[in-house]
């Protein structure tokens, strides 16, 4: 049988359809295996997520979460994380659950998987693009390579989404998936930053805003909010905030309008930051108004804020007025970030939309439309959030797909 794709999803499918005695050929685009995997987390790879499965299902969409139940109670979290750690990686679970090696570096991730594939005997062709899948009258009969066909009745797609495509994913899966009659829900940027229309301040690039919450509103509703840490980039920010609301955003590109504000205090109540203002003026009445505002954000970025509300940084805190502490405090709670311009696609950690979830069966990743035909990983409409959710969705969507495929294969 064939696997395209040695990313997460395929080199699993590979390695237990392997296991599980079929022959396999895993054919790939690039030189390497998991180039998604050696840039992740920045090239730490935040490879599981912590804490009971149930909830790491649940931080999906609801529609995903039904879908990838049965393969992530067939691989989860923990086995994951004990198929690596027996091969003595040492890794580290942070207090918010997300699992990194310890050394921090992908590549040991990547050559425990290698070492996976060696032993279980996939023959792997690198450098070897599929151009289409083929089909005869019974279902899939095989990949059509840029150097030959390889024949085959069962072939499982794992050619991931289309971010990043310099890594080798270019969103072929989804033409090759449309011609054998699936339905393809639309692709849209995910996990992605953002550029900023340029009629918002100037942030200063490379700036960070610890621990804040980030809304996105449209048409005066907020439409969505994460609580991390924020980036200012050269052309608008980034971070897990960022990441964690780009997608809700992305969906309403063609409503148009949508801000961002952050709420930098957000553990006080707006009459607390009030109140705490006030007793910092009468404390500290010869010092600025960028004293008081450093005490909140960071130095590079006091001019900035004071500036969009109009008080000057010289200003000594006893001659404050009531409503310019107002001003500060409301800007504190509800920082004015700008105007969305655009979330960059091709910059996201996934893309949202891909093979419609309704035509693949969850308990084998069967394609329901076309026979001997496998789906999983990012090729199939599932996007989760940053924290390792998407590497478990691929890994365990892959192993269930290469023993199904290994099994019907017999
Ligand atoms: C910058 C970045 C950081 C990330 N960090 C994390 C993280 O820390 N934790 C986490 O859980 N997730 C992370 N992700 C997401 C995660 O990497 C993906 O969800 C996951 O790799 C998807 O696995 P996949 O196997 O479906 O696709 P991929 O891993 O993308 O693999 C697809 C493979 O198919 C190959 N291919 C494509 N087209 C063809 C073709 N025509 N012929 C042959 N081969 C082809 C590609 O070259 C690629 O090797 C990150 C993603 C990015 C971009």
């Amino acid at each position: 049988m064939v696997v395209v794709g040695a990313g997460a999803a395929g080199i699993f499918a590979a390695w237990n359809a392997a296991r599980h005695g079929a022959r396999v050929t895993l054919i790939e685009k690039t030189d390497r295996l998991g180039t998604k995997i050696l840039i992740s987390g920045g090239g730490k790879c935040n490879l599981a997520h912590d804490g009971p499965l149930e909830s790491v299902i649940k931080a999906f969409r609801p529609n995903e979460a039904v879908f990838i139940r049965p393969a992530c109670y067939r691989l989860p979290n923990t086995e994951i994380v004990r198929l690596f750690t027996t091969r003595g990686l040492q890794v580290y679970t942070r207090d918010d659950g997300r699992v990194f090696p310890v050394h921090q570096t992908a590549k040991d991730v990547v050559q425990i998987l290698a070492s996976y594939l060696r032993e279980a005997g996939v023959k792997i062709r690198f450098q070897t693009p599929v151009r289409r899948i083929l089909m005869d009258s019974a279902g899939v009969a095989g990949v059509e390579t840029d150097v030959g066909t390889v024949e085959s009745q069962h072939v499982v797609l794992a050619v991931g989404g289309s971010s990043y495509p310099k890594s080798g994913t270019t969103g072929d899966g989804w033409d090759w998936a449309r011609e054998l009659g699936h339905t393809i829900v639309p692709i849209r940027a995910a996990l992605a930053p953002i550029e900023l229309a340029i009629n918002g301040p100037r942030w200063k690039p490379g700036v960070a805003l610890r621990d804040v919450v980030l809304k996105a509103r449209a048409q005066g509703k907020e439409v969505a909010r994460w609580r991390d840490d924020l980036l200012f980039t050269h052309r608008g920010v980034s971070g897990p905030t960022v990441l964690g609301v780009s997608r809700a955003i992305a969906e309403r590109e063609n409503e148009g309008g949508v801000t961002l504000n952050a709420d930098l205090v957000p553990d006080s109540a707006f009459e607390t930051v009030q109140a705490e203002i006030a007793a910092w003026c009468a404390t500290n009445p010869r010092k600025t108004s960028s004293s008081l505002l450093g005490e909140y954000v960071p130095e590079s970025l006091v001019e900035t804020v004071l500036g969009e509300i109009g008080i000057d940084p010289a200003q000594r805190a006893r001659d404050l007025s009531k409503k310019e502490r107002n001003r500060i405090a409301e800007a504190l709670k509800g920082l004015s970030i700008g105007a969305v311009g655009e979330v960059v696609l091709e910059k996201g950690e996934v893309v949202a939309g891909g093979v419609s979830l309704d035509e693949v069966d969850p308990h084998s990743m069967r394609s329901r439309v076309c026979p001997g035909l496998y789906l999983c990983g990012e090729v199939l409409d599932v996007a989760g959030p940053v924290g390792g959710y998407n590497l478990q969705a691929a890994f365990a969507t892959g192993f269930v797909a290469g023993e199904s495929a290994a099994q019907d294969a017999s």
